[in-house]
């Protein structure tokens, strides 16, 4: 039987260990709602905000959300996916929402953040690959990235992409740009994938991070554009490029060639970004320096004057409500095997691909078990230790003056946290 998912059904398979626990809204979150200047590429932002900013109240702000997105429709009416009953998940959802399937290892370039190296240059099996993606899309998935890697290589990328726009999932794919051609680029808008470019600052730092793309990243924006499908940069917030004379040339280039935004994500110790030392010092979140960048990002002259849209991390998104209580900036913190999860071209399936390794599933999809039990990576989601692990340390505090809301703080970013001196520097940043 064919349901359509709901943000209520969801709730039903949530556990409540913490009263009022904000669960729905973490899916929501995801779809970048938040203040009306930020990104939002679904028209619920304005009206979810209002939401939230009417009602202090956690549970009846959360009823709203449900109630509202039940008589849109929104979601609903674009994601449906079979009806069937799945056990709860202590301190997750019951399966994912969000999904980064990383099919392929294959690139023709050498970028010193990448962490495609790292989970190896191997590219699934093609049975592996779709059976895996099947399962997948199985599940209540609303937001996919497909990705990983250079995908525009990929011979199976819009097989993959045509599926899951299908299926009413958000689908967004981030590219170099090398070797981009015009027919490929043609069939992304066809299909409505969201395609972002890798740009991490003006020729000189972007290549000092993706040696040699710089080139080929401005042409494929303006490709985008002359072919009616502008697209949004997509860059690694480094040592190199924590400048707020960079983030200001960033989006001159973004102005020039017709870009849409900027997302910004912080660079997360994995892979190259390790190995090539990127990691932006712990010193510049203490002395305030990454602080100003970032909010020379989120109120760049440019967002209003040319309407564009900026996008960054979760775990300092919260800087949107500028210097506010970390409870107080909605509860956010790491999705990693709470509502998302990856499933690599080495086979594994994570929580979050920046996770350290004692949080990474040792189960393997590259088994035959993968084709006699149609569950198997919901298996993995919902009884593997080692996801419990994460949920464990995701779960949050609850924050001492709201303790009877049942609001929790940040918990932070635990790819961070390790990297850090035990503690995710973005919380600095409040
Ligand atoms: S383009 Fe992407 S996959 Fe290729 S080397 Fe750069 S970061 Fe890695
Ligand atoms: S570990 Fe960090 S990067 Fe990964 S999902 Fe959690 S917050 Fe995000």
């Amino acid at each position: 039987m064919e349901k359509d998912i709901e943000v209520r059904l969801r709730r039903e398979h949530i556990p409540n260990g913490v009263k009022n626990k904000p669960t729905d809204f973490w899916l929501i979150y995801d779809f970048d709602i938040n203040l009306d200047r930020f990104i939002g590429d679904f028209p619920i932002v304005k009206t979810l905000d209002k939401i939230f900013q009417e009602n202090s109240i956690q549970e009846e702000r959360d009823n709203k959300i449900a109630n509202y997105l039940q008589m849109s429709g929104i979601l609903s009416e674009k994601r449906k996916v079979k009806s069937y009953w799945l056990p709860s998940v202590e301190d997750a959802l019951s399966a994912p929402v969000k999904l980064f399937f990383n099919p392929s290892g294959k690139c023709p370039n050498k970028c010193l953040t990448c962490f495609a190296e790292e989970l190896t240059k191997d590219t699934l099996e093609d049975h592996v690959a779709r059976e895996s993606f099947n399962q997948a899309v199985e599940m209540p998935i609303f937001w996919m990235n497909l990705g990983g890697c250079e995908l525009a290589f990929y011979p199976l990328y819009f097989e993959f992409a045509e599926k899951a726009i299908k299926n009413g999932i958000h689908t967004s794919t981030a590219i170099s740009g090398v070797g981009l051609k015009r027919k490929w680029a043609e069939q992304a808008r066809d299909l409505g994938v969201k395609i972002k470019v890798s740009l991490d600052g003006p020729k000189e730092i972007n290549d000092i991070q993706r040696p040699g793309t710089y080139g080929a990243a401005v042409e494929a924006i303006k490709l985008f554009k002359e072919i009616g499908y502008p697209v949004r940069i997509n860059a690694v917030h480094t040592k190199y490029n924590n400048d707020e004379k960079v983030i200001d040339e960033m989006f001159e280039i973004a102005k020039m060639y017709g870009a849409t935004g900027i997302d910004l994500s912080i660079c997360r110790p994995k892979g190259g970004a390790l190995r090539n030392n990127l990691m932006i010092p712990f010193e510049d979140y203490k002395n305030g320096k990454v602080k100003s960048v970032i909010r020379r990002f989120l109120y760049h002259p440019y967002i209003e004057k040319y309407k564009m849209k900026v996008w960054i991390n979760k775990n300092v998104r919260t800087l949107n409500y500028l210097d506010a209580k970390p409870c107080q900036a909605l509860n956010i913190h790491c999705n990693g095997g709470r509502y998302s999860m990856g499933i690599n071209n080495n086979g594994l399936v994570d929580g979050c691909v920046f996770l350290p390794e004692e949080y990474i599933p040792k189960a393997n999809i590259n088994t035959p078990e993968l084709f006699t039990n149609l569950n198997f990576i919901l298996n993995i989601w919902q009884n593997d230790p080692t996801f419990r692990k994460v949920r464990e340390y995701t779960k949050g505090e609850l924050c001492p003056e709201c303790k009877e809301k049942g609001i929790e703080f940040v918990r932070g970013c635990k790819a961070l946290e390790a990297y850090y001196e035990g503690i995710d520097p973005a919380k600095l940043l409040h």
